[in-house]
């Protein structure tokens, strides 16, 4: 299993990576150096004496696209202080989803680049030059990469040795177990006459092992039948 694992996010925005990474899970696991997240402001690679990092687009059209030239001074930058297996991303709408699997996968790499777009997104010439992959968050669009890049690191970093407390954490959670997770409880007993169900009060391991396979199957057929 993977002991650590780093990342360096080139962005517009660095104290939003910055902020989501830094609290609960991920943010322990940042302190206690088992991941590490690195961010790039692409500003400070531009040349531009105003450091401006965009431009209108050729052909026209609607808002500003991110230049070519400080994403790819950033990037490397970047490259030089990296060894071992790396890979770079661009977090894109047009990229293949971001799944388990693909997490899974993605945990294999010591070093994964993030590129972050913003306003219309990035000149075509630097993704191409850079990038090895796109992935989306999700069928939907946002402002910016910096989102979608704190999804894909929160992901990622749950596979790394030590950042949950106990594989169990994620081997019996919704899709990493290949279903949705069964209903859970706790304290207290009775909630507005809503009680826990008996079978968990019962001690049988056996019986509540049943139970719970056969809540996730139910809950898998109902909500996600595309699983099977
Ligand atoms: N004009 C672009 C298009 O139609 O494909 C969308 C640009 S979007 C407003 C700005 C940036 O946000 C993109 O460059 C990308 O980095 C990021 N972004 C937006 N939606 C995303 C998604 N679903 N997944 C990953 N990144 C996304």
């Amino acid at each position: 299993m993977k002991e650590h694992i780093r990342f360096d996010v080139m962005t517009l925005f660095p104290s939003l990576i910055d902020c989501v990474t830094s609290e609960s899970v991920i943010g322990r696991a940042r302190k206690a150096g088992i991941i590490d997240v690195r961010c790039h402001n692409i500003r400070d690679y531009s040349t531009d004496k105003h450091r401006r990092v965009d431009d209108t687009p050729y052909g026209g059209g609607m808002g500003m696209l991110m230049s070519a030239p400080p994403i790819y001074a950033c990037y490397q930058a970047i490259r030089q202080t990296l060894c071992g297996r790396s890979v770079c991303v661009y977090m894109s709408p047009q990229g293949q989803k971001l799944t388990q699997k693909l997490a899974g996968e993605l945990v294999m790499y010591d070093n994964i680049i993030l590129l972050c777009g913003h306003y219309e997104g990035v000149d075509r010439r630097v993704i191409d030059k850079i990038a090895d992959m796109e992935i989306s968050a999700g069928d939907y669009i946002l402002t910016g990469g910096e989102l979608p890049a704190c999804i894909l690191i929160d992901a990622v970093s749950r596979l790394v040795n030590g950042v949950l407390s106990d594989s169990e954490c994620y081997e019996n959670e919704s899709i990493a177990s290949g279903a949705l997770e069964y209903p859970q409880y706790t304290r207290p007993y009775d909630f507005m006459g809503e009680r826990v169900p008996d079978v968990l009060l019962s001690g049988d391991h056996e019986k509540i092992e049943k139970w719970r396979r056969e809540q996730a199957l139910a809950i898998t057929m109902k909500n996600r039948p595309d699983l099977f």
